[in-house]
């Protein structure tokens, strides 16, 4: 059965097709097309919020380009034609295309031959007048963006007026391992961060919330705080999007986690303001 879809419906296999899912977004408000390049719900990291199910550790498997053009084109000709809108019973102030979003079921990057499935997408999107109109986006945990496979398709993206949605929850080691199963160090992560915003226009994306009835901890804020410090002085990365649980963990630390309150984003927003950054929050 169709059902049609709604914020909190994500389900990537809705519209049956392998690479591309549609969401309708808060954060783009409208449409918003996922590609998918881990179809084997792999990646390097281990969120303890994170929503893939059964999700393994690895990289994205072998891209059928192929598939993923003909998917791509078959989807925005449904989309241009209206056939998507009225199927899925899309809002008329939804049915617009906000953006194409790389992001997925895994680490993005982690794909052999990164810059040219960028390319792809890319030139299709510019063939079919998706773009310029519709942002293009990288959602990435940043951890391979010292490899040149990664370097490579943002100097891609970067061309094509695209923007990267770096994900950086936390600057303790303790916390990166804790909420994201990530053993690269602190120093390590700043310098990625440098090396995304030197190629491409760079923001960081931060989901922050209450772990085992420990709230926001204030060690981690202080941590985050003067790493955002040294993040303003050394690359051009200026706008953060501060956000909470909005779905439910798919991992198996999902009954320990609560999302944050309103109030308590909002005033964590207001200190990270005060180093200079712009700051958007999604509660
Ligand atoms: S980086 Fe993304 S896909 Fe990977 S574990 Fe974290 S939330 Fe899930």
């Amino acid at each position: 059965m169709i059902s049609s879809l709604s914020i909190s419906n994500h389900d990537r296999d809705v519209t049956g097709l392998k690479y591309i899912y549609p969401v309708i977004s808060r954060r783009a408000g409208g449409l918003s097309i996922g590609i998918n390049f881990n179809t084997n719900n792999a990646c390097n990291w281990r969120c303890v919020y994170c929503q893939v199910p059964n999700l393994i550790k690895g990289v994205a498997p072998a891209l059928d380009f192929q598939l993923l053009e003909d998917e791509l084109r078959l989807f925005l000709h449904d989309i241009q034609r209206g056939g998507f809108y009225r199927r899925f019973q899309i809002e008329t102030e939804q049915q617009a295309i906000k953006d194409i979003a790389i992001s997925g079921n895994g680490e993005p990057t982690s794909v052999e031959h990164f810059a040219r499935a960028v390319a792809l997408i890319g030139d299709i999107a510019v063939e079919m007048n998706v773009f310029p109109d519709s942002h293009f986006v990288l959602i990435t945990n940043g951890s391979l963006m010292h490899q040149k496979n990664a370097q490579e398709g943002l100097k891609v993206l970067n061309e094509f007026g695209g923007e990267v949605w770096y994900k950086f929850d936390s600057a303790t080691k303790k916390g990166r391992a804790e909420f994201n199963g990530a053993t690269q160090n602190l120093s390590k992560a700043l310098e990625n961060i440098k090396i995304s915003s030197a190629l491409c226009p760079t923001k960081l994306q931060t989901c922050w919330f209450d772990f085992a009835g420990r709230g926001l901890q204030e060690n981690e804020k202080q941590a985050f705080l003067d790493a955002l410090k040294m993040i303003g002085e050394t690359t051009d990365v200026n706008e953060i999007l501060l956000y909470t649980l909005a779905r439910p963990s798919m991992q198996p630390d999902a009954s320990r986690l609560k999302p944050l309150s309103n109030a308590v984003l909002n005033s964590f927003a207001d200190e990270i303001r005060s180093l200079g950054f712009h700051v958007s929050v999604a509660g």
